[in-house]
């Protein structure tokens, strides 16, 4: 199955609002630390919803395009959206439809493993950014966390299944200066009692800690020179 035809069955049921609740448990954090000035130009690969376009431009700065594969995801990031400053395009992440030296910041969450070649995604990004621009990476997907590792099974899309030195490194051979790396954890998720596991999604009470609490997610900070 394509990215369009699975992610496209996820917007049209609502899972993209679904993803945005939360993914922003963790989203808000990420893009707390992000150097947006007003009036600089971002992009949010995989946006979803779009909301963390919304979000930036609540606080007065950003602006720009969330790219997304499913175009149905485009339509409600659209219906989602009244301001003018941003705008939702369906595109790859294999080729971004940005001009060169023109985007000030890139954020992605929860997207980049989808990526069928994450190395072309990187140089891409690295094309696109502005001197000093920054890419926001953030997945909870990869190789420390173990318990993440089942969700291939559950998805047509292949994944890229990447450790925190392979992401590092792979920034690094597109050309990136890696300037921070970190994982966040989601302290808001409710993690219930032991005796209420196995639940539908867990098989013990530890792997939710440690899949929420222990490695949230990673954070790979890259900066275009
Ligand atoms: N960032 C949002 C959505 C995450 S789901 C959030 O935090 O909730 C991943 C999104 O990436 C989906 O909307 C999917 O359509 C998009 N996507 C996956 N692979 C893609 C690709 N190769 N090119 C463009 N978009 C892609």
């Amino acid at each position: 199955m394509s990215v369009r035809e699975e992610f496209d069955e996820w917007a049209t049921s609502g899972k993209d609002r679904g993803m945005e609740d939360r993914h922003w448990h963790t989203a808000k954090h990420v893009l707390a630390r992000m150097p947006v000035e007003p009036g600089d130009r971002v992009v949010d690969l995989g946006t979803g919803s779009g909301y963390a376009l919304r979000a930036l431009r609540e606080r007065g700065i950003g602006g720009g395009y969330g790219l997304d594969g499913a175009p149905e995801m485009v339509r409600n990031a659209r219906e989602y959206t009244d301001d003018e400053a941003v705008g939702y395009l369906v595109g790859d992440f294999d080729s971004l439809p940005f001009l060169d030296d023109s985007v000030d910041h890139v954020f992605s969450m929860e997207s980049f493993y989808y990526a069928a070649e994450p190395h072309t995604t990187l140089s891409e990004i690295r094309r696109i950014l502005k001197p000093g621009g920054t890419f926001y990476c953030a997945v909870n997907y990869f190789a420390e966390s173990e318990s993440t590792h089942a969700w291939q099974g559950e998805i047509s899309v292949d994944m890229t299944l990447w450790s925190r030195g392979e992401y590092r490194q792979a920034f690094r051979d597109a050309g990136l200066y890696v300037a921070e790396q970190d994982t966040v954890p989601d302290r808001e998720i409710e993690i219930p009692p032991a005796s209420a596991f196995p639940t539908e999604d867990w098989t013990s009470r530890e792997a939710m800690v440690d899949r929420y609490r222990t490695w949230g997610t990673l954070v790979t900070v890259g900066v275009a020179p």
